[in-house]
């Protein structure tokens, strides 16, 4: 099978000449007890993807990249008797053990196993299966390596959708909507009648735009500084979109009693990574509002903030990994909410490529020229 693999992390840009993923010829693993081999029919290219890339999200290297996809079961290990070839599913990058302290709490976003063979770049079920053709290690990638006509990947990193979703959209109900609606229905429990302010407007931010925008009643702001993107927020639900300089004036005028008092957002969603745009949402909270930290600044990055405002104010700094999600009940409940409407996915699919495209892939998401590429890995 012909997989995408990064060797160095850190090359420059434009990554079409600097070509960080090779497409390189892998033997096509045997599912372990455990494990499904799936056929990849859609991946996206996710800005966790370009983290790695970039050196910003250090892992173990030579590595097979790629994690928000859907495809096909082949075929089932030993112990598999849930899920049978045929089968489609999503991908998900955290597959959950159910036995650690995060997955007996319910928040098998947080598994301890799960985060320790991601970093690792085994699996949940075991050390890596990959190999090149000279018989190297290839590490997984988020347990997923979705950039390759097949994968191999424990039970737990796959939900079954039905057989009726198309394999675009069902690609980004892994990364991007476990994610971005996760933020705002999970993290941030946005109530009927409340205000948001969306800071980042990628696939991610995106989808929480179109989760706060379902919730009836809500006010949504959405903050990027591309047109393009501040164009599409509209589209997916957001009532009024500004440039990062315009987002207090927008909060000041869009929320409040009216006459220009109690202003202030209840949650304030900061999609960027980016510990200036984290800093810049506090202020904009009301009296006990949360400000949910999706985006991965880089490790170097540190925040200051005037301490007595949490105990003084009331607000709240709220962390979120994959949106807090419990992919086995949210995957069904958000593409319920696909069913009706109310969550126009297909909004955010720019197009669908070839695999040989991918480095020019990274250079067109870098730029912000795409919101989710999709490539064909066959
Ligand atoms: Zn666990
Ligand atoms: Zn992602």
């Amino acid at each position: 099978m012909v997989s995408a693999v990064l060797t160095e992390a850190g090359r420059s840009r434009p990554y079409r000449l600097s070509v960080p993923l090779s497409l390189e010829t892998l033997a096509v693993p045997l599912p372990r007890a455990g494990e499904v081999l799936v056929r990849i029919e859609r991946a996206s290219l996710c800005h966790s993807d370009l983290s790695v890339i970039d050196g910003s999200r250090i892992r173990p290297l030579p590595m097979a990249i790629g994690h928000e996809a859907s495809g096909t079961v082949i075929d089932c290990g030993d112990g598999v008797d849930d899920v049978q070839a045929g089968d489609r599913v999503v991908l998900v990058f955290v597959p959950s053990c159910g036995a650690c302290r995060a997955c007996r709490s319910g928040r098998p976003a947080l598994c301890h196993r799960g985060a320790a063979a991601n970093a690792s770049g085994d699996l949940l079920t075991g050390p890596a299966l990959l190999r090149s053709e000279e018989g190297e290690r290839i590490n997984h990638h988020l347990g997923v390596s979705a950039f390759s006509e097949y994968a191999v990947v424990a039970r737990e990193s796959v939900v079954v959708v039905d057989a009726d979703v198309p394999f675009d959209v069902a690609a980004m109900f892994g990364c991007a909507a476990l994610t971005g609606i996760g933020a705002v229905l999970n993290t941030g429990q946005l109530a009927e009648g409340q205000s948001v302010i969306v800071f980042g407007l990628g696939a991610v931010g995106l989808m929480a735009v179109m989760a706060a925008a379902q919730v009836p009643g809500t006010t949504v702001i959405a903050i990027d500084p591309l047109p393009e993107k501040r164009a599409l927020a509209l589209s997916c639900g957001a009532h009024v979109a500004g440039t990062p300089d315009e987002a207090a004036g927008l909060v000041a005028a869009h929320t409040g009693d009216g006459q220009g008092g109690e202003t202030g957002v209840d949650l304030a969603v900061e999609a960027v990574g980016s510990a200036r745009v984290l800093e810049a949402c506090l202020p904009l909270l009301t009296r006990g509002g949360a400000l949910v930290s999706v985006g991965l600044p880089h490790p170097d990055q540190t925040i200051t903030v005037p301490a007595v405002q949490f105990a003084g104010t009331g607000i709240r700094l709220l962390g979120s990994y994959m949106g807090d999600s419990v992919p086995e009940r949210d995957i069904p409940r958000y593409l319920a909410l696909w069913r009706t409407g109310k969550l126009p996915v297909e909004l955010l699919h720019t197009d669908t490529r070839p695999l040989a495209e991918i480095n020019e892939g990274l250079d067109a998401l870098a730029d912000g020229r795409v919101v989710r590429r999709l490539f064909v890995t066959a």
